[in-house]
């Protein structure tokens, strides 16, 4: 397999304007495996004059048929290079085979939802009191810088350039330093599958060094970013002197709420996996898990000893669950949470320790009496680590829950109606299942309230969050 390694613009490879590069180390050996230029500020420059041409030039004004075949037939060669995909993700960022190819197919969804959408995402006619005839139009913005992070590089990626490009704009995609792969194989396989020239450019590099030219370049229209609350703050601050367009998909804290009249068994046995998967490293963490006290300890009991079933080891393998963290600093980052967590008083139930001598790997670790002002109980963790406690009083536990300044995801775990349709609408977040774990479904909305985020990526909300509305009015 050729692992690419420069910057694709304009439908062709090109060198970077400097000679930086960034080194890339398989986080399951630690052993350097690749290496990629790395964009410069002119690099930018050139890449979102080429996608203005592109869009200019004709993309946005291709008729909807046209753009739905083209973009059928990049799901279609995605689908194709599932494999390869896949093993590029495993070894960029150590997610485990069977996850990487899965996610590789999301990506491919996506592009086959939003084909079909081109064609039925209409504006309106509108009965003003004068008479007359007003519509509205659903219009491209022009250029989108797409900003990614690496816990899901590939699906992130294509959940915002698909419906960017099927409302009709180009994109510029920036994918994060650890993770540039599979966003870089996605330019190429486009183009290969007919995407003309400039309609999407990949640009890795460093997100300190060409951030901000990028989210300020005067013909970038939009932004769309996914990453940590920081960053998106600093985009906000950014956009908001030319009054761009942002849309931020950021950090979590999200619960898991397990009442008594639950299945509880089935919510004990099949939760570690909604904090652990991708090592914990999952904007939709259900990090902090809140019990009925009366099913309290038989509950813990139960999510311990699932959680000790986990195959945690090397990606390559199918039956592998957790795979290593991204890197020596993530890993390092979440081992001072648990020392702090020790310094505090917290009850280690298991996990904590690193299992494998090479490799940043880090056991799933639950954590008990952890204090509502500590660390871990606050702050996202961004690793495999969750602290559980009891409560007594559902309106109480709500007010815990939503103290949170995050509000991405969640879940409820309820056997009784009203009290799934209550607690749903009292949690203060974007994404909620009941009586399972899911968070995302191509066709939903994804996003989240207060610090998680603004906008929303997925269904036909992405589509309208990548458009303008212009209204029209004809006289009679
Ligand atoms: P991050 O450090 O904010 O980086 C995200 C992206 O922003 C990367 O491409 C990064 O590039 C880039 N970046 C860094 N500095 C920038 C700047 N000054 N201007 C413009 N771009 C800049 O986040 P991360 O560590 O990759 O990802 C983890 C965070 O993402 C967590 O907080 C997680 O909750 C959040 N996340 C949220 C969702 C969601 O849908 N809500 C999904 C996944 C992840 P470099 O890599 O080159 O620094």
């Amino acid at each position: 397999m050729t692992l690419p390694d420069k910057l694709f613009i304009d439908g062709t490879w090109r060198k970077s304007a400097t000679s930086r590069t960034t080194k890339l180390v398989n986080p399951a050996t630690e052993e350097v495996f690749a290496e990629v230029e790395a964009a410069d500020i002119s690099d930018v420059n050139m890449a979102v004059e080429s996608a203005h041409r592109a869009w200019e030039g004709g993309w946005r004004d291709m008729t909807p048929g046209k753009r739905t075949e083209i973009l059928f037939n990049v799901a279609r060669t995605l689908r194709e290079h599932i494999d390869e995909l896949g093993q590029l993700e495993m070894l960029q960022i150590g997610k485990p085979i069977s996850d990487a190819r899965d996610e590789a197919g999301l990506g491919a969804r996506c592009f086959e939802y939003y084909a079909g959408a081109v064609t039925k995402f209409y504006g309106q006619t509108v009965p003003v009191s004068r008479g007359g005839f007003d519509f509205t139009l659903r219009q491209s913005m022009g250029v989108v810088a797409a900003i990614v992070p690496w816990n899901f590089p590939f699906p992130i990626a294509a959940w915002k350039v698909a419906p960017a490009l099927a409302a009709g704009n180009c994109v510029v995609l920036k994918p994060a330093s650890l993770s540039p792969l599979t966003a870089l194989k996605l330019g190429e396989l486009a183009h290969a599958a007919g995407l003309p020239s400039g309609v999407l450019q990949v640009l890795p590099g460093s997100g300190g060094a060409i951030g901000d030219a990028l989210v300020t370049h005067p013909l970038v229209r939009k932004v769309s970013f996914t990453g940590s609350t920081e960053i998106g703050r600093r985009i906000m601050e950014l956009a908001s002197r030319d009054i761009k367009r942002v849309s931020l998909e950021l950090g979590g804290k999200s619960p898991n709420i397990v009442f008594a009249d639950a299945d509880w068994e089935r919510a004990a046995e099949t939760s570690p996996m909604s904090v652990f998967a991708n090592t914990g490293q999952d904007c939709c963490a259900r990090s902090r898990v809140f019990v009925e006290r009366s099913i309290f300890e038989r509950f813990v009991e139960k999510f311990v000893s699932a959680t000790k079933k986990l195959v945690v080891g090397d990606p390559a393998k199918t039956d592998t669950q957790l795979g290593p963290m991204v890197s020596a600093s993530q890993r390092g980052s979440v081992e001072d949470f648990l020392a702090d967590a020790r310094k505090r008083g917290s009850k280690f139930i298991c996990g904590g320790v690193r299992p494998h001598p090479k490799g940043y790997y880090l056991e799933p670790t639950v954590l008990l009496d952890v204090g509502k002002e500590d660390r871990c109980w606050k702050e996202e963790i961004f690793g495999p680590v969750v602290a559980i406690t009891p409560f007594d009083d559902e309106a109480q536990m709500l007010r815990e829950v939503n103290s949170s300044p995050y509000g991405l995801s969640g879940s409820i775990w309820t056997n009784n109606l009203s009290r799934a349709i209550r607690v749903s609408r009292a949690v203060q977040s974007g994404v909620l299942s009941v009586n399972c774990h899911s968070s995302l479904h191509v066709e939903a909305p994804f996003g989240g309230f207060k610090q998680s985020g603004l906008g929303r990526d997925l269904g036909m909300a992405a589509m309208e969050g990548y458009t303008e509305v212009k209204n029209v009015y004809v006289a009679e």
